[in-house]
């Protein structure tokens, strides 16, 4: 067994999340430059400039890159082989989002319980998904989730009789029902398949992907192609004014399902779509 020191962990994750909110990842910056120069509305046009030009000065300036700073999603991929010194992974994982936020002056967005609704002053707990992999390493994967963007997201069962086309309008309806809310340009993660419980997850695990990756299975990467082109055919536009770019991407993580099942979850995430990792 290889060993990661607790405090490996919680130094990490704090780092991620002041990183994630200050440094837009290179793909993104990628994506919304090359949405900017293909634009066809003046008005779109200039919203992603100043999109662009928020996320140099949140870099340059070491701000926030949006004001919501988002619930803390961490992603764990933790090798068999490895074992926590000093403590629990999860413990680990909430006390760095604790000190990121706190030591980052990040906004503070999470409570304790959903109808009580008392801030917890630290943004803890994280939402955590670990997933059990070959090896001694442990990969930390952060994504502050706005909730703009989040509150957009939907999730529906269909049945198999829907098919792709089926599952194609629920996501073209989600995009077009969120209209400026979402802050577009959006990514648009897509979960299909498992069950109820599992296809959000899918959704948002999607959102990991780097932008302007392409699915690794032909098939999705063929759906992905068209609902971008269908989704930027809305006319939505920047944060909603009007033009040709809607989305950044689609991101589709399928699984196995039911006979008579065809769950699917879309995740909206909006142009501050700021994910960081680190491997431990
Ligand atoms: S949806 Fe994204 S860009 Fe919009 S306010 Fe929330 S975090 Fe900021």
């Amino acid at each position: 067994m290889r060993e990661v020191a607790y405090t490996d962990i919680v130094e990490t994750v704090s780092r991620l999340a002041i990183e994630a909110n200050t440094f837009l990842g290179e793909d993104v910056l990628r994506a919304l430059e090359a949405a900017a120069a293909s634009e066809e509305s003046p008005l779109g046009k200039q919203v992603l400039a100043e999109i662009l030009e928020n996320d140099r000065l949140a870099a340059s300036e070491r701000l926030p890159i949006c004001q919501d700073t988002g619930a803390a999603v961490v992603f764990v991929e933790m090798g068999e082989e490895v074992s926590i010194k000093g403590g629990s992974l999860f413990d680990a994982i909430h006390a760095g989002v604790r000190k990121g936020y706190v030591e980052g002056y990040l906004r503070k967005s999470m409570v304790a319980d959903p109808l009580r609704r008392q801030n917890t002053k630290d943004n803890t707990p994280a939402v955590i998904h670990v997933e059990l992999v070959p090896g001694d390493r442990l990969k930390l994967t952060l994504l502050p989730k706005g909730g703009g963007a989040e509150n957009m997201s939907r999730m529906t069962m269909l049945t198999p009789a829907h098919g792709a086309e089926g599952v194609k309008q629920f996501v073209l309806e989600t995009v077009e029902k969120a209209g400026p809310n979402a802050c577009p340009p959006v990514i648009v993660g897509v979960g299909i398949g498992g069950t109820f419980d599992t296809v959000g997850m899918l959704a948002k695990k999607a959102l990991l992907r780097p932008v302007g990756s392409t699915h690794p299975d032909p098939f999705y990467a063929e759906m992905e192609k068209e609902l971008l082109e269908r989704i930027n055919n809305l006319g939505i536009g920047p944060m909603g004014y009007g033009g040709r770019v809607t989305a950044l991407a689609v991101h589709i993580e399928a699984a196995p399902c039911h006979i008579v099942s065809l769950p699917v979850a879309v995740n909206l995430q909006c142009h501050a779509a700021r994910v960081k990792w680190a491997e431990l």
